[in-house]
Protein backbone atom coordinates (compact mmCIF):
# COMPACT_ATOMS: atom_id res chain seq x y z
CA UNK A 1 0.00 0.00 0.00
CA UNK A 2 1.27 3.48 -1.25
CA UNK A 3 1.06 6.38 1.38
CA UNK A 4 1.40 8.85 -1.09
CA UNK A 5 -0.56 12.14 -0.74
CA UNK A 6 0.32 15.16 -3.76
CA UNK A 7 0.46 18.69 -3.32
CA UNK A 8 -1.59 21.20 -5.32
CA UNK A 9 -0.18 21.49 -8.92
CA UNK A 10 2.13 19.04 -9.06
CA UNK A 11 1.67 19.13 -13.25
CA UNK A 12 3.30 22.26 -13.40
CA UNK A 13 6.30 21.21 -12.74
CA UNK A 14 8.90 19.20 -15.02
CA UNK A 15 8.34 15.85 -15.25
CA UNK A 16 11.90 15.00 -13.70
CA UNK A 17 10.51 17.57 -10.45
CA UNK A 18 6.63 16.72 -10.16
CA UNK A 19 7.45 13.90 -7.53
CA UNK A 20 9.42 16.24 -5.68
CA UNK A 21 5.73 17.64 -3.91
CA UNK A 22 5.10 14.34 -2.20
CA UNK A 23 4.09 14.50 1.66
CA UNK A 24 4.39 11.04 3.92
CA UNK A 25 1.37 10.24 4.99
CA UNK A 26 1.11 9.89 8.90
CA UNK A 27 -0.98 6.91 8.83
CA UNK A 28 2.42 4.68 9.40
CA UNK A 29 4.94 5.17 12.16
CA UNK A 30 8.08 4.48 11.30
CA UNK A 31 11.28 4.42 13.55
CA UNK A 32 13.14 7.26 13.03
CA UNK A 33 16.78 7.45 12.94
CA UNK A 34 17.10 11.16 12.66
CA UNK A 35 20.82 11.74 14.86
CA UNK A 36 21.94 14.95 15.63
CA UNK A 37 25.19 14.61 12.76
CA UNK A 38 24.31 13.02 9.90
CA UNK A 39 25.74 12.27 6.06
CA UNK A 40 24.68 15.87 4.75
CA UNK A 41 26.89 17.84 7.84
CA UNK A 42 29.91 15.58 7.26
CA UNK A 43 29.90 16.02 3.09
CA UNK A 44 29.38 19.52 4.36
CA UNK A 45 31.98 19.81 6.14
CA UNK A 46 34.30 17.59 3.65
CA UNK A 47 32.85 20.25 0.55
CA UNK A 48 34.21 23.57 2.98
CA UNK A 49 37.94 22.04 3.47
CA UNK A 50 38.56 21.24 -0.06
CA UNK A 51 37.18 24.45 -0.99
CA UNK A 52 38.94 26.24 1.45
CA UNK A 53 42.26 24.58 -0.29
CA UNK A 54 41.27 25.50 -3.87
CA UNK A 55 40.94 29.11 -2.60
CA UNK A 56 44.63 28.88 -0.70
CA UNK A 57 45.98 27.93 -4.47
CA UNK A 58 44.09 30.61 -5.96
CA UNK A 59 45.82 33.38 -3.87
CA UNK A 60 49.08 31.18 -3.96
CA UNK A 61 48.86 30.94 -7.53
CA UNK A 62 48.33 34.53 -8.02
CA UNK A 63 51.41 35.99 -5.63
CA UNK A 64 53.82 33.52 -7.24
CA UNK A 65 52.73 35.09 -10.29
CA UNK A 66 52.90 38.99 -8.94
CA UNK A 67 56.47 37.58 -8.11
CA UNK A 68 57.54 36.54 -11.37
CA UNK A 69 56.05 39.87 -12.99
CA UNK A 70 58.07 41.58 -10.90
CA UNK A 71 61.17 40.20 -11.99
CA UNK A 72 61.56 37.97 -9.19
CA UNK A 73 61.30 40.31 -6.62
CA UNK A 74 58.85 40.94 -3.46
CA UNK A 75 56.94 38.66 -1.64
CA UNK A 76 57.94 34.83 -2.95
CA UNK A 77 55.13 31.54 -2.42
CA UNK A 78 56.14 28.63 -4.56
CA UNK A 79 53.90 28.20 -7.39
CA UNK A 80 51.43 25.82 -5.57
CA UNK A 81 50.60 22.52 -8.27
CA UNK A 82 47.30 21.84 -7.02
CA UNK A 83 46.75 24.80 -9.79
CA UNK A 84 46.94 22.54 -12.63
CA UNK A 85 43.85 20.55 -11.87
CA UNK A 86 42.20 23.60 -13.53
CA UNK A 87 43.66 22.53 -16.72
CA UNK A 88 41.31 20.28 -17.55
CA UNK A 89 42.73 20.08 -21.40
CA UNK A 90 46.01 19.59 -20.36
CA UNK A 91 44.62 16.90 -17.74
CA UNK A 92 43.25 14.97 -21.00
CA UNK A 93 46.54 15.50 -22.81
CA UNK A 94 48.32 14.13 -19.96
CA UNK A 95 46.05 11.46 -19.58
CA UNK A 96 46.97 10.33 -23.36
CA UNK A 97 50.54 11.16 -22.73
CA UNK A 98 50.70 8.91 -19.73
CA UNK A 99 48.79 5.27 -21.96
CA UNK A 100 50.72 6.19 -25.08
CA UNK A 101 54.20 6.76 -23.21
CA UNK A 102 54.22 5.16 -19.66
CA UNK A 103 55.29 8.67 -18.12
CA UNK A 104 53.74 11.34 -16.63
CA UNK A 105 54.04 14.70 -18.55
CA UNK A 106 56.96 16.84 -17.30
CA UNK A 107 55.27 20.50 -17.53
CA UNK A 108 51.64 19.66 -16.05
CA UNK A 109 52.29 16.31 -13.92
CA UNK A 110 50.07 17.16 -10.88
CA UNK A 111 47.49 18.21 -13.40
CA UNK A 112 47.28 14.65 -14.60
CA UNK A 113 47.27 12.72 -11.30
CA UNK A 114 44.92 15.03 -9.82
CA UNK A 115 42.87 13.84 -12.67
CA UNK A 116 43.93 10.30 -12.83
CA UNK A 117 42.58 10.42 -9.22
CA UNK A 118 39.10 11.50 -10.14
CA UNK A 119 39.01 8.59 -12.83
CA UNK A 120 39.65 6.17 -9.94
CA UNK A 121 37.47 7.99 -7.35
CA UNK A 122 34.47 7.41 -10.24
CA UNK A 123 35.39 3.53 -10.99
CA UNK A 124 35.45 3.05 -7.01
CA UNK A 125 32.75 5.67 -5.93
CA UNK A 126 30.70 6.99 -8.73
CA UNK A 127 30.71 10.54 -8.72
CA UNK A 128 31.25 11.21 -5.39
CA UNK A 129 33.97 13.96 -6.74
CA UNK A 130 31.01 15.44 -7.78
CA UNK A 131 29.40 15.73 -4.46
CA UNK A 132 31.73 15.63 -1.79
CA UNK A 133 35.08 17.38 -3.17
CA UNK A 134 34.02 19.99 -6.15
CA UNK A 135 34.14 23.44 -5.57
CA UNK A 136 32.25 23.98 -8.70
CA UNK A 137 29.52 21.29 -7.30
CA UNK A 138 29.78 23.38 -3.73
CA UNK A 139 29.20 26.36 -5.31
CA UNK A 140 26.33 25.13 -7.26
CA UNK A 141 25.11 23.22 -3.77
CA UNK A 142 25.38 26.58 -2.04
CA UNK A 143 23.27 28.57 -4.30
CA UNK A 144 20.35 26.61 -5.04
CA UNK A 145 19.82 25.57 -1.30
CA UNK A 146 20.25 30.06 -1.36
CA UNK A 147 17.43 29.89 -4.25
CA UNK A 148 15.25 27.20 -2.86
CA UNK A 149 14.66 29.36 0.43
CA UNK A 150 13.97 32.48 -2.05
CA UNK A 151 11.48 30.30 -4.42
CA UNK A 152 9.37 29.22 -1.58
CA UNK A 153 8.38 32.61 -1.01
CA UNK A 154 7.52 33.31 -4.44
CA UNK A 155 3.52 31.34 -5.42
CA UNK A 156 4.24 28.34 -6.64
CA UNK A 157 2.83 29.11 -10.59
CA UNK A 158 6.02 31.35 -10.74
CA UNK A 159 8.54 29.42 -8.87
CA UNK A 160 7.47 26.38 -11.74
CA UNK A 161 8.21 28.73 -14.62
CA UNK A 162 11.41 30.11 -13.84
CA UNK A 163 12.53 26.39 -12.26
CA UNK A 164 11.44 25.08 -16.24
CA UNK A 165 12.75 28.18 -18.37
CA UNK A 166 16.47 27.46 -17.89
CA UNK A 167 16.05 23.97 -18.81
CA UNK A 168 14.29 24.98 -22.19
CA UNK A 169 16.82 27.09 -22.86
CA UNK A 170 19.69 24.27 -22.47
CA UNK A 171 17.73 21.69 -24.47
CA UNK A 172 17.02 24.91 -27.43
CA UNK A 173 21.25 25.12 -27.14
CA UNK A 174 21.88 21.01 -26.97
CA UNK A 175 19.57 20.82 -30.35
CA UNK A 176 22.02 23.56 -32.11
CA UNK A 177 25.05 22.35 -30.74
CA UNK A 178 24.94 18.67 -30.23
CA UNK A 179 24.74 18.10 -33.60
CA UNK A 180 26.73 20.54 -34.67
CA UNK A 181 29.48 18.96 -32.49
CA UNK A 182 28.46 15.22 -34.00
CA UNK A 183 29.57 17.01 -37.76
CA UNK A 184 32.84 18.15 -36.35
CA UNK A 185 33.74 14.92 -34.50
CA UNK A 186 32.76 13.04 -37.87
CA UNK A 187 34.72 15.60 -39.99
CA UNK A 188 31.92 16.41 -42.35
CA UNK A 189 32.39 19.78 -41.38
CA UNK A 190 35.85 21.61 -39.80
CA UNK A 191 36.25 24.66 -37.92
CA UNK A 192 36.74 26.68 -41.26
CA UNK A 193 33.39 25.72 -42.61
CA UNK A 194 31.75 28.57 -39.91
CA UNK A 195 33.39 31.00 -42.23
CA UNK A 196 31.40 29.49 -45.00
CA UNK A 197 27.96 31.25 -46.04
CA UNK A 198 26.04 28.36 -45.45
CA UNK A 199 26.73 28.99 -41.93
CA UNK A 200 24.93 32.48 -42.14
CA UNK A 201 21.76 30.96 -44.23
CA UNK A 202 21.39 28.51 -41.11
CA UNK A 203 20.83 31.20 -39.10
CA UNK A 204 16.78 30.85 -38.98
CA UNK A 205 17.65 27.24 -38.29
CA UNK A 206 19.24 28.04 -35.25
CA UNK A 207 16.44 30.37 -33.92
CA UNK A 208 14.04 27.69 -34.86
CA UNK A 209 15.76 25.35 -32.77
CA UNK A 210 15.97 27.48 -29.38
CA UNK A 211 12.64 28.49 -30.01
CA UNK A 212 10.93 25.06 -30.47
CA UNK A 213 11.28 23.66 -26.72
CA UNK A 214 9.40 27.11 -25.57
CA UNK A 215 6.47 26.91 -28.12
CA UNK A 216 5.32 23.04 -28.67
CA UNK A 217 2.72 21.80 -26.76
CA UNK A 218 4.10 19.92 -23.53
CA UNK A 219 1.36 16.96 -24.62
CA UNK A 220 3.77 16.36 -27.63
CA UNK A 221 7.08 17.92 -26.16
CA UNK A 222 6.62 17.17 -22.34
CA UNK A 223 9.20 18.62 -20.22
CA UNK A 224 11.03 15.15 -19.98
CA UNK A 225 12.00 15.61 -22.75
CA UNK A 226 13.52 18.86 -22.63
CA UNK A 227 15.71 17.45 -19.64
CA UNK A 228 17.32 14.82 -21.48
CA UNK A 229 17.69 17.34 -24.81
CA UNK A 230 19.58 19.65 -21.95
CA UNK A 231 21.35 17.09 -20.61
CA UNK A 232 22.81 15.72 -23.58
CA UNK A 233 25.14 19.05 -24.38
CA UNK A 234 27.46 18.03 -21.74
CA UNK A 235 28.22 14.42 -23.13
CA UNK A 236 28.52 15.94 -26.90
CA UNK A 237 31.14 18.33 -25.22
CA UNK A 238 33.18 15.47 -24.01
CA UNK A 239 33.02 13.47 -26.76
CA UNK A 240 34.40 16.47 -28.91
CA UNK A 241 37.59 16.80 -26.29
CA UNK A 242 37.60 13.24 -26.88
CA UNK A 243 38.00 12.91 -30.17
CA UNK A 244 40.29 15.96 -30.60
CA UNK A 245 42.32 15.05 -27.63
CA UNK A 246 42.62 11.35 -27.10
CA UNK A 247 41.03 9.91 -30.42
CA UNK A 248 43.00 12.05 -32.71
CA UNK A 249 46.21 13.56 -31.53
CA UNK A 250 49.30 11.93 -31.91
CA UNK A 251 51.21 10.36 -29.15
CA UNK A 252 54.68 12.52 -30.92
CA UNK A 253 52.42 15.28 -31.57
CA UNK A 254 52.18 15.99 -27.31
CA UNK A 255 56.06 15.19 -27.52
CA UNK A 256 56.50 18.51 -29.30
CA UNK A 257 54.08 20.20 -27.45
CA UNK A 258 55.28 19.64 -23.98
CA UNK A 259 58.91 20.64 -25.26
CA UNK A 260 58.59 23.57 -27.74
CA UNK A 261 55.08 25.37 -27.44
CA UNK A 262 55.31 28.32 -25.46
CA UNK A 263 51.22 28.76 -24.85
CA UNK A 264 51.33 24.92 -23.03
CA UNK A 265 54.20 25.92 -20.81
CA UNK A 266 51.86 28.90 -19.49
CA UNK A 267 48.77 27.40 -20.02
CA UNK A 268 48.21 28.27 -16.10
CA UNK A 269 49.37 31.92 -15.91
CA UNK A 270 47.14 32.34 -19.04
CA UNK A 271 44.61 30.49 -16.79
CA UNK A 272 44.78 32.90 -14.19
CA UNK A 273 44.80 36.00 -16.83
CA UNK A 274 41.83 34.40 -17.92
CA UNK A 275 40.15 34.94 -15.13
CA UNK A 276 41.93 38.38 -13.73
CA UNK A 277 41.18 40.04 -17.28
CA UNK A 278 37.81 38.91 -18.58
CA UNK A 279 36.06 39.70 -21.29
CA UNK A 280 32.38 40.92 -21.18
CA UNK A 281 31.26 37.73 -22.95
CA UNK A 282 32.89 35.00 -20.72
CA UNK A 283 31.66 37.36 -18.00
CA UNK A 284 28.04 37.29 -19.31
CA UNK A 285 28.37 33.42 -19.78
CA UNK A 286 29.54 32.51 -16.40
CA UNK A 287 27.37 35.19 -14.64
CA UNK A 288 24.13 34.07 -16.74
CA UNK A 289 25.02 30.36 -15.09
CA UNK A 290 25.61 31.60 -11.59
CA UNK A 291 22.01 33.25 -11.66
CA UNK A 292 20.42 30.15 -13.02
CA UNK A 293 21.69 28.16 -10.85
CA UNK A 294 20.19 29.90 -7.74
CA UNK A 295 16.24 28.69 -9.11
CA UNK A 296 17.78 25.52 -11.51
CA UNK A 297 19.53 22.79 -8.83
CA UNK A 298 23.08 22.26 -9.73
CA UNK A 299 22.48 23.80 -13.56
CA UNK A 300 26.59 23.42 -14.61
CA UNK A 301 26.76 19.88 -13.08
CA UNK A 302 23.76 18.37 -14.46
CA UNK A 303 23.88 19.98 -18.05
CA UNK A 304 27.35 21.38 -18.86
CA UNK A 305 30.16 20.00 -17.00
CA UNK A 306 31.88 17.35 -19.37
CA UNK A 307 34.00 16.15 -15.83
CA UNK A 308 30.74 15.06 -14.25
CA UNK A 309 29.79 13.29 -17.13
CA UNK A 310 32.88 11.30 -17.65
CA UNK A 311 32.88 10.33 -13.98
CA UNK A 312 29.11 9.47 -14.53
CA UNK A 313 29.97 6.91 -17.70
CA UNK A 314 33.28 5.67 -15.47
CA UNK A 315 31.05 5.31 -12.43
CA UNK A 316 28.37 2.72 -14.35
CA UNK A 317 31.47 0.17 -13.42
CA UNK A 318 31.41 1.46 -9.71
CA UNK A 319 30.18 -1.94 -7.00
CA UNK A 320 28.57 0.64 -5.06
CA UNK A 321 24.92 1.74 -5.48
CA UNK A 322 22.38 3.69 -3.59
CA UNK A 323 19.63 0.52 -3.09
CA UNK A 324 16.17 0.44 -1.83
CA UNK A 325 15.09 -1.89 0.12
CA UNK A 326 11.51 -2.33 -1.55
CA UNK A 327 10.33 -4.12 1.74
CA UNK A 328 10.99 -1.66 4.13
CA UNK A 329 9.93 1.56 1.92
CA UNK A 330 6.56 3.15 3.19
CA UNK A 331 6.43 5.15 -0.39
CA UNK A 332 6.77 8.44 0.97
CA UNK A 333 8.76 10.28 -1.57
CA UNK A 334 11.31 11.82 0.70
CA UNK A 335 14.69 10.44 -1.25
CA UNK A 336 13.13 11.84 -4.19
CA UNK A 337 12.36 15.27 -2.65
CA UNK A 338 16.09 15.30 -1.37
CA UNK A 339 17.69 14.23 -4.70
CA UNK A 340 19.23 17.18 -5.76
CA UNK A 341 20.19 15.87 -9.37
CA UNK A 342 16.19 15.36 -9.75
CA UNK A 343 16.42 11.37 -9.68
CA UNK A 344 13.24 9.22 -8.99
CA UNK A 345 14.90 7.87 -6.10
CA UNK A 346 11.21 6.36 -4.71
CA UNK A 347 11.01 4.15 -7.54
CA UNK A 348 14.16 2.63 -8.07
CA UNK A 349 15.64 -0.67 -6.88
CA UNK A 350 18.98 0.35 -7.45
CA UNK A 351 20.45 4.26 -8.62
CA UNK A 352 22.50 2.95 -11.28
CA UNK A 353 22.20 6.51 -13.28
CA UNK A 354 24.90 8.73 -14.16
CA UNK A 355 23.72 11.69 -12.57
CA UNK A 356 24.10 10.03 -8.73
CA UNK A 357 26.62 12.25 -7.07
CA UNK A 358 26.47 9.82 -3.99
CA UNK A 359 25.83 12.65 -1.38
CA UNK A 360 23.84 10.26 0.58
CA UNK A 361 21.05 13.43 1.03
CA UNK A 362 18.41 10.65 -0.30
CA UNK A 363 19.61 8.32 2.42
CA UNK A 364 19.63 11.30 4.89
CA UNK A 365 16.18 11.85 4.30
CA UNK A 366 15.03 8.35 4.34
CA UNK A 367 12.99 8.04 7.62
CA UNK A 368 12.84 4.13 7.78
CA UNK A 369 15.82 2.63 9.08
CA UNK A 370 17.89 0.08 6.35
CA UNK A 371 14.84 1.33 3.51
CA UNK A 372 17.57 3.32 1.64
CA UNK A 373 21.37 2.98 1.80
CA UNK A 374 24.61 3.14 -0.39
CA UNK A 375 25.51 -0.70 -0.71
CA UNK A 376 27.92 -2.85 -2.48
CA UNK A 377 26.73 -4.80 -5.91
CA UNK A 378 24.34 -7.59 -4.69
CA UNK A 379 22.82 -5.69 -1.76
CA UNK A 380 25.12 -7.13 0.79
CA UNK A 381 27.30 -4.66 2.64
CA UNK A 382 25.71 -1.14 3.61
CA UNK A 383 28.55 1.30 3.20
CA UNK A 384 28.04 4.08 5.93
CA UNK A 385 28.68 7.21 5.01
CA UNK A 386 31.88 8.29 7.12
CA UNK A 387 33.36 5.07 5.75
CA UNK A 388 32.27 6.45 2.36
CA UNK A 389 34.20 9.93 3.01
CA UNK A 390 37.26 8.33 4.52
CA UNK A 391 37.55 6.02 1.32
CA UNK A 392 36.76 8.88 -1.34
CA UNK A 393 38.68 11.38 0.54
CA UNK A 394 41.49 8.91 1.31
CA UNK A 395 42.26 7.54 -2.04
CA UNK A 396 42.38 11.49 -3.35
CA UNK A 397 45.09 12.07 -0.76
CA UNK A 398 47.16 9.09 -0.68
CA UNK A 399 47.26 9.05 -4.63
CA UNK A 400 48.18 12.81 -4.34
CA UNK A 401 51.10 12.25 -1.83
CA UNK A 402 52.23 9.47 -3.32
CA UNK A 403 53.00 11.18 -6.93
CA UNK A 404 54.59 14.07 -4.41
CA UNK A 405 56.83 11.41 -2.50
CA UNK A 406 57.92 9.90 -6.10
CA UNK A 407 58.72 13.50 -7.54
CA UNK A 408 55.74 13.06 -10.21
CA UNK A 409 53.71 16.58 -8.37
CA UNK A 410 55.97 19.63 -9.23
CA UNK A 411 56.45 20.84 -12.94
CA UNK A 412 59.90 20.87 -14.38
CA UNK A 413 59.65 24.66 -15.26
CA UNK A 414 61.74 26.64 -13.27
CA UNK A 415 60.91 29.83 -11.62
CA UNK A 416 63.43 31.43 -13.74
CA UNK A 417 61.69 30.38 -17.03
CA UNK A 418 58.74 31.50 -15.71
CA UNK A 419 59.89 34.75 -14.99
CA UNK A 420 61.22 34.90 -18.19
CA UNK A 421 57.85 33.96 -19.89
CA UNK A 422 55.42 36.19 -18.02
CA UNK A 423 57.40 39.35 -18.39
CA UNK A 424 57.11 38.34 -22.72
CA UNK A 425 53.61 37.08 -22.03
CA UNK A 426 51.95 39.58 -24.59
CA UNK A 427 53.98 38.36 -27.70
CA UNK A 428 51.81 36.10 -30.34
CA UNK A 429 53.59 32.80 -29.38
CA UNK A 430 51.48 32.53 -26.30
CA UNK A 431 48.22 32.51 -28.41
CA UNK A 432 46.51 29.74 -29.67
CA UNK A 433 44.13 29.72 -32.77
CA UNK A 434 41.36 26.65 -32.17
CA UNK A 435 43.85 24.36 -31.21
CA UNK A 436 46.88 25.57 -33.57
CA UNK A 437 50.33 26.73 -31.59
CA UNK A 438 53.30 28.18 -32.30
CA UNK A 439 56.06 26.32 -31.68
CA UNK A 440 59.96 27.55 -31.18
S1 LIG B 1 20.23 9.53 -5.63
FE1 LIG B 1 20.75 10.05 -3.52
S2 LIG B 1 22.98 9.95 -3.46
FE2 LIG B 1 22.38 10.05 -5.62
S3 LIG B 1 22.42 12.25 -6.11
FE3 LIG B 1 20.33 11.77 -5.50
S4 LIG B 1 20.27 12.23 -3.32
FE4 LIG B 1 22.44 12.09 -3.87
S1 LIG C 1 13.31 4.86 0.26
FE1 LIG C 1 12.88 5.89 2.22
S2 LIG C 1 12.54 8.05 1.65
FE2 LIG C 1 12.43 6.85 -0.26
S3 LIG C 1 10.26 6.47 -0.53
FE3 LIG C 1 11.11 4.69 0.58
S4 LIG C 1 10.85 5.17 2.74
FE4 LIG C 1 10.52 7.09 1.64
Amino acid sequence: MRYLKETKQPQSLPASQQDLYLETSPKKTVKSKRKRFNSQKLRWAVQIAFFIVVLVIGWQFYTFVKYCEAGGKGFYLPRPPGVESFLPISALMGTKYFFGTGKINPIHPAGFVIFGTLLLTAFFFRRGFCGWICPIGTLSEWEWRFGDWFLKKLPQRVSSIMRNVPTAFTAGLSLVFTPIIALLIVEVITMESFKSPLFRYLTPAYVLAMVLPFVIPRKIWPDKVNDILARAWKFSILAFFIHVIIIKMPIAQLEVLYTRAPFVRVADVKMLKFFMNMSGMALSVILTILVISLINKNYWCRFFCPYGALLGIIGYASPMRITRDTGKCIDCGKCTKACAMHILVEKKKHVLTHECVACYDCVNACPVNGALDMKLIGDRKKIHYGLYAIMLVGLYVVVTNTARATGHWHTKISDAEYIMRISELNHPKYLHKAGQFEME
